[in-house]
C-alpha cells in the first residue's frame, strides 16, 4: 500500500481501533474489529479502482454533489441516489449533512483558493451515507476511497454519525485534493504530511464557515463524531497538548508534537496518523503567530505548498523548507509571516 498514490483514509485511525480492541466491553471490541477490517476491505477496493476516477472527469465546472444511501450495507458503493445538486433537503439528516458539508468544502476551496473541486476541474463530489461495517453493524468510521466519500452512523455510544462533523468532511475531501496535487505517498513522513494537510484544511474549512479567528478556533478534529458515551474532546488536536489521556476507552492520544518524539515503527503505515501531529502543530504555531483568520495567510502558504512545492516522497524537512520559501514568495524575505513559519518548524524540531 505504501506505493499507492491514492490515499486510503479511514478517519478513525488504526491506533484508536487497536486501543478499543483491548476493551472489556464486547460492544466496543466489535467496533474495533469492524474498523480494522474495514481498512483492509477498503484497501482492496482502492487497488481495484485505480486509476482514479478518470470516467468522472471532464464534467462541467462548478459544484456538483451526489448523496447515496447504503441503508446499512457495506458493499457495493455507492448505493441508492437520494439527493443531487439543486434538490431540496430530504427527511434524512445524514443525507442533508453530507450534501451541505461537502458543499461547504467546495465553497471553501473555491472562494479562498479559487480551486474548482478536488481536481480543479469540477469533479463531482459523491458521498455515501449509512454505510455498514463488515459485520453488518453501522460503520464507526468515514473514509475516502479515491473516488468518493463514505460515512458510517457509528455505534451510537462512542461514535455517532460521521456526517455530523464539517472538519471530518473537509479532512476526507482534502485527501482527494492531495491526490490531484502533490500525490504524497501514504507512508511514513510523506504519509504523515498527507494526513496533516487533511487535518489542517479540515480545521480551516470549519474556521472559515464559522468565521473564527485563530484564538476563537478550538483546533480539535472530529469532536462532533463522538457519541454520548465518549469522554474525550476530539480525535486529534493541533494544539500542543494531548487530545485525550488515560481514557478508559480510548487510552492516550499517541500524537507527538516534536520531531524528537516521532514514531519510527511500522504500524499505521509508518505512523501516518501519529506523526501528523508534528506538522499539524507547526501549522498551529505559525497560525497563532501570524494571527487573524488562519485560512487567509497561513492557510494560503500551506495550500500553495501543497499545490506546487512538494514531491510525492516529501519529508517533514522538505515541507518546512517549502513553506518557508512559499511564505517568502507571498509575503517577502524576512517578512513576519516567513519568520513565523520558520520559527514554527524550529519549535517542533524539524529544522
Ligand atoms: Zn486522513
Amino acid at each position: 500500500m505504501h506505493l499507492c498514490h491514492h490515499p486510503l483514509c479511514c478517519f478513525v485511525p488504526p491506533y484508536m481501533a487497536e486501543t478499543l480492541q483491548g476493551s472489556d466491553d464486547p460492544a466496543v471490541r466489535q467496533i474495533a474489529l469492524a474498523s480494522l477490517g474495514n481498512e483492509y476491505r477498503t484497501a482492496r477496493r482502492l487497488l481495484s479502482t485505480q486509476p482514479m476516477a478518470t470516467s468522472l472527469m471532464g464534467q462541467l465546472d462548478g459544484k456538483e454533489r451526489y448523496v447515496f444511501d447504503m441503508s446499512g450495507a457495506s458493499d457495493p458503493l455507492p448505493g441508492k441516489l437520494v439527493r443531487k445538486e439543486g434538490d431540496r433537503p430530504v427527511a434524512d439528516d445524514a443525507a442533508n449533512e453530507a450534501y451541505d458539508y461537502s458543499g461547504d468544502v467546495y465553497d471553501f476551496y473555491k472562494q479562498v483558493f479559487d480551486r474548482d473541486s478536488l481536481d480543479d476541474a469540477g469533479l463531482p463530489l459523491r458521498s455515501s451515507i449509512h454505510v455498514g461495517d463488515t459485520f453488518g453493524a453501522p460503520m464507526s468510521n468515514a473514509f475516502f476511497n479515491g473516488q468518493q466519500m463514505a460515512y458510517g452512523d457509528g455505534d451510537g455510544n462512542l461514535f455517532t454519525r460521521f456526517t455530523r462533523s464539517l472538519d471530518v468532511v473537509g479532512h476526507e475531501l482534502t485527501h482527494g485534493i492531495v491526490s490531484f496535487t502533490s500525490k504524497l505517498d501514504y507512508f511514513a513522513e510523506s504519509g504523515a504530511l498527507n494526513e496533516s494537510f487533511a487535518d489542517i484544511m479540515g480545521s480551516l474549512v470549519s474556521q472559515w464557515k464559522y468565521s473564527q479567528t485563530v484564538t476563537q478556533a478550538d483546533w480539535y478534529i472530529g469532536k462532533e463524531v463522538l457519541g454520548p458515551g465518549a469522554r474525550i474532546q476530539g480525535i486529534r488536536t493541533l494544539m500542543g497538548e494531548k487530545a485525550y489521556a488515560n481514557d478508559p476507552d480510548f487510552g492516550t492520544d499517541p500524537q507527538p508534537k516534536h520531531y524528537q518524539d516521532r514514531y519510527v515503527g511500522g504500524r499505521d503505515r509508518g505512523g501516518v496518523h501519529i506523526n501528523s501531529g508534528i506538522p499539524n502543530h507547526a501549522f498551529y504555531l505559525a497560525a497563532m503567530t501570524i494571527g487573524g483568520y488562519a485560512w487567509e495567510k497561513t492557510g494560503k502558504i500551506w495550500y500553495v505548498t501543497l499545490k506546487s512545492a512538494l514531491g510525492s516522497r516529501a519529508t517533514f524537512w522538505d515541507a518546512a523548507n517549502a513553506t518557508i520559501a512559499i511564505a517568502e514568495q507571498l509575503y517577502g524575505t524576512d517578512s513576519s509571516e516567513q519568520n513565523a513559519v520558520r520559527n514554527a518548524w524550529q519549535q517542533v524540531g524539524v529544522i
